[in-house]
């Protein structure tokens, strides 16, 4: 899976999982998710597009794919509902939650954590499901996949204004809650819309199972955003985004960077461990 989806000199790449599974012990490989997954997800064409690019090819302004990321794309979509099918982590590349129906966006192919919420709703007599988005960036793929869909409550806490545009706080529907942050909130502010906000909403809505998709790059040094969020304020979001639901899962969104990566995935893996 690591020699795959080669990006060249992008904040997305193959580096990224390398780094990961190197300072993580134990990992298991999954399998790549089936074609039908994806198409819960993802229009027919817009499939067939991706599976058949022969080469280097930018699909739009930040989104370049190549012959083996249709591969790595199904690897990463594997790996999401492998981590449902096993209340786990995924660690997984490229990530997904701006990912729309018909096309790609935003370094994202196909929309792991939407592709694992509906498989858990064919595949394991899941119900209502409550996606938790603490990646920096808004979850404009996941909320446009479930915006008509009432058995899934999707929630985006993100830096706001800022990529990609939207998710501002008058975007909402009975089952898509956004929650915009100004740049440079942290630790107490993301635990305090925790308390205020995200409990309470996912709390009314009961799910029988919360999928997070567990972004990194809120944190204080990573390199695309302008968020303050600590090594234990990400343990903290992971053991609360946890307690949420009966049954919980993560599947990695973003996170640039190398040097912090590893250990901020470490402590939310804690946190969901204690959640
Ligand atoms: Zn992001």
């Amino acid at each position: 899976m690591q020699r795959l989806h080669p990006t060249g000199p992008h904040p997305e790449s193959a580096e990224r999982l390398r780094v990961l599974l190197e300072s993580v012990e134990g990992w298991q490989e999954s399998g790549p998710a089936s074609e039908q997954d994806v198409a819960r997800c993802h229009d027919p064409a817009y499939i067939e597009r991706i599976r058949e690019i022969a080469g280097p090819t930018w699909l739009d302004p930040d989104t370049v794919a190549s012959e083996t990321s249709y591969e790595g794309a199904l690897l990463s979509a594997g790996a999401a509902i492998e981590a449902v099918r096993r209340e786990g982590f995924a660690l997984n590349r490229p990530p997904g939650h701006h990912a729309l129906p018909a096309r790609s966006m935003g370094f994202c192919l196909f929309g792991n954590v939407a592709i694992a919420a509906r498989y858990a709703q064919a595949e394991l007599g899941v119900e209502r499901v409550a996606i938790v988005d603490w990646d920096v960036h808004h979850g404009n793929g996941t909320q446009a996949i479930f915006w008509d869909d009432q058995s899934v409550l999707f929630v985006s806490l993100h830096q706001w204004p800022f990529y990609p545009g939207s998710g501002g706080p008058d975007e909402q529907n009975e089952t898509t809650l956004n929650v915009p942050l100004p740049a440079g909130s942290g630790d107490a502010d993301y635990a305090a819309v925790f308390s205020t906000v995200v409990e309470p909403a996912v709390g009314r809505f009961d799910p029988d199972l919360v999928l997070v998709s567990a972004g990194f790059d809120a944190h204080q040094d990573d390199p695309l955003a302008m968020m303050e969020v600590t090594e234990d304020g990400f343990r903290e979001l992971a053991r609360r985004s946890a307690a949420l639901a009966p049954r919980a899962a993560a599947v990695l969104e973003g996170g640039y960077n190398l040097e912090t990566l590893p250990r901020l995935v470490h402590a939310a893996v804690e946190g969901f461990s204690a959640g």
